[in-house]
């Protein structure tokens, strides 16, 4: 008689693994449907509330300014822009993307840390809007003198900056365009991009402080370098302090400086377009290592690369709306 009783058991037992599995079942099913509802309750709320972008009448970049920064200025207001003035200065405008825009410089040096910008209408009307300067960090470094150019000693150091002044006098009276000669936004000139030393900090060379006013990118010797942008070149010859050196000149006074390399494919006269390689990187002149020296001129005055560069790179904001 024991048999029936163990059938019976078995079947309960089958019956509470039936329900067991059931209840499993049904909880994920119900899992996966409140997991879906959601999914598309946020998906519903992302599609129906999209991210709002209120472009301001006067749009400045970037948004914290340090001396040594460039300034790129847009118009979003309604009319059309006769002038855009810095304090009581009228700067270079021009036209891109359907907007007029205009790109200064604000000295190393500048110690004034309130201006304004001032857009001016045709027929009449003004807009004004106020900018802050951020004081730059002091940061100072050792340098030494490489031994191919005297190794560290008072002469060498006096040899150094009496070049540097010679090459800066070359570099300083690089014709410029009047005219934008871009039409296309600006990139990095080398493929991999890893800033080594940043803009901004002086370098302290036995007595003498040499403020470095570029962006140094690694690159091994032999890596190729690409025009920022379409130009005119204007240097590509080799220097004792800068080494083999190419300049752009992309009109507007916007010029980029590429240094120390080790081979040019360039010649001076050439209009190179965005991406043109210009010749190698390498480690000519005043270097301790091989890396890729990157200056950007705004009207003469060398401001931060990435600073600019940061004008022109995609932001996560206008990825989202599909810019
Ligand atoms: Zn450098």
């Amino acid at each position: 008689m024991k048999k029936p009783a163990h059938k019976h058991a078995g079947k309960r037992k089958d019956e509470k693994h039936r329900t067991k599995y059931t209840r499993l079942i049904c909880g994920a099913i119900a899992c996966m449907l409140i997991g879906a509802v959601i999914f598309s309750v946020l998906h519903m709320q992302r599609r129906t509330v999209p991210p709002v972008k209120v472009a301001e009448p006067i749009e400045i970049q970037p948004q914290a300014i340090m001396p040594g920064d460039p300034v790129y200025v847009t118009v979003n207001a309604t009319g059309t822009p006769s002038a855009i003035l810095w304090d009581a200065k009228s700067v270079p405008i021009f036209h891109y993307a359907g907007k007029t825009r205009a790109l200064l410089p604000v000295s190393f040096n500048e110690k004034v840390l309130a201006h304004t910008v001032t857009v001016q209408f045709v027929g009449g009307g003004a807009m004004t809007k106020d900018v802050r300067i951020t004081p730059r960090e002091k940061i100072e470094k050792p340098l030494g003198i490489p031994e191919k150019l005297g190794g560290n000693t008072q002469a060498a150091a006096t040899t150094l900056v009496n070049n540097l002044a010679r090459e800066n006098a070359v570099l300083n009276a690089v014709h410029t365009e009047p005219e934008p000669l871009w039409n296309k936004t600006f990139r990095y000139p080398l493929t991999d991009v890893f800033v080594t030393d940043p803009y901004g900090y002086g370098r302290q060379t036995v007595n003498q402080s040499i403020a470095h006013k570029g962006t140094d990118f690694r690159a091994v010797i032999g890596t190729d370098v690409h025009a920022m942008n379409r130009g005119i070149v204007r240097i590509a010859r080799p220097f004792t302090v800068y080494g083999n050196t190419v300049v752009i000149d992309h009109g507007l006074g916007v010029q980029t400086l590429y240094m120390h390399m080790s081979e040019l494919r360039v010649r001076e006269g050439d209009v190179v377009e965005l991406g043109t390689l210009l010749g190698k990187s390498g480690d000519t002149g005043y270097v301790e290592a091989a890396h890729l020296h990157i200056s950007v001129k705004i009207r003469g005055v060398s401001i931060d690369p990435m600073t600019f560069m940061g004008f022109f790179t995609p932001k996560i904001s206008d990825a989202d709306q599909g810019l």
